[in-house]
């Protein structure tokens, strides 16, 4: 029977948690023990816990997505317990087999069921988080840790507005060899100066250059982004070591590429974007992530100028929306795909 009830979610992103989560523990020697669902609750950690002091954590983002016909799904998930794998191991933590840890997630997701909004306007919000719990102010990698996964309702990120981005040239996200093509929580601390600034100058996000030159843009506040020329072509940043490589992101190369659009993974120099922005070469620019899934974005600034993307008046391309209505139809399992990414819970 279908679920005809539209349950609108109207809290700020990540605000509204539900009423199960899941939490285990890690010791060396022993291995991962206490696994168990249970109510909401705090952590018990002591003020000399090591991920408090130096930062020693990890976390995933997906989401859990319901359709009319109260079918649900999750997109991509071992994807993304994949590449908590891989953040575990950049930041010297325990690894998580992916299927136990899909399991755990595919459990709580039905627990908390009741919260999952219906339809496109929502989502559940997945949070799988791991970190060190060493009561000691040793500094290196931590012998215990504690895994748990939170969960809560969100509605689409950025409501559709168009943003503006700040772009910036003083501070960086990430270096080769570093940390950023991982997702562990300092990387977002680092980057709150920066996002401050921008909002201070009304921008809603910041565009991350390289730090090596300076000039070739990397990401856009937690999103990858695409650059949309007037030829069809689509341009997003190769993946240099510090970019996170987001699942929306490949997603999105893989659609565009099998609609037969021509996709380049390529260096691209920020003089040369703004250039290609002010004679309307490039005819829209879009982030992507699972957050706020494809967010368009309208302007960018840049040393005090303001560049706006000029739409191609002729052949309304909507290259931004089309992506998104492709992947919302897939991750809300409306439409049978060769992709297997839906996956039915
Ligand atoms: N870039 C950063 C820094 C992120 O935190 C995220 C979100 O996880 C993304 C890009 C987009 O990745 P995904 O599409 O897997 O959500």
């Amino acid at each position: 029977m279908g679920v005809h009830v539209h349950k609108q979610v109207k809290n700020k992103f990540g605000t509204k948690f539900d009423m199960w989560m899941y939490l285990q523990h890690y010791k060396n020697g022993v291995d991962w023990y206490g696994g168990e669902i249970t109510t909401f609750k705090n952590l018990e950690v002591t003020p000399a816990a090591a991920v408090l002091h130096y930062g020693q954590s990890i976390f995933e983002g997906l989401k859990a997505y319901r359709n009319s016909d109260d079918k649900i799904f999750l997109f991509r998930p071992r994807d993304n317990l994949t590449r908590f794998n891989d953040s575990a191991k950049r930041m010297a933590m325990p690894q998580l087999d992916v299927e136990t840890h899909l399991k755990i997630i595919v459990d709580l997701v039905i627990k908390n069921k009741s919260s999952i909004p219906v339809g496109r306007e929502g989502a559940l919000y997945i949070r799988p988080t791991l970190i060190a719990t060493d009561d000691s102010l040793n500094v290196g990698a931590s012998s215990s840790y504690s895994h748990y996964v939170i969960t809560g309702p969100v509605a689409s990120f950025f409501d559709n507005k168009e943003i503006t981005c700040f772009v910036s040239t003083e501070h960086f996200r990430a270096v080769p060899g570093g940390v950023g093509n991982v997702k562990t929580a300092g990387n977002y601390a680092a980057s709150y100066l920066v996002s401050e600034k921008a909002k201070s100058v009304n921008c809603d996000q910041v565009l991350w250059l390289d730090p090596r030159n300076r000039k070739n843009v990397e990401e856009v506040g937690a999103m990858n982004i695409f650059f949309a020329y007037s030829n069809g072509e689509l341009k997003t940043p190769a993946l240099s070591g510090s970019i996170l490589p987001g699942i929306t992101r490949d997603s999105v190369i893989q659609l565009a590429r099998s609609e037969g659009v021509q996709v380049s993974e390529a260096t691209l120099n920020i003089d040369n974007v703004i250039e290609d922005m002010k004679s309307g070469k490039i005819v829209e620019i879009f982030g992507t992530g699972t957050a706020a899934s494809i967010t368009s974005i309208g302007a960018l600034e840049i040393n005090g100028e303001k560049i706006n993307v000029k739409p191609c008046t002729n052949s309304k391309l909507k290259v931004a929306s089309h992506f998104k209505d492709r992947l919302l139809e897939i991750q809300y399992g409306e439409v049978s795909e060769k992709f297997d990414w839906a996956i039915e819970i």
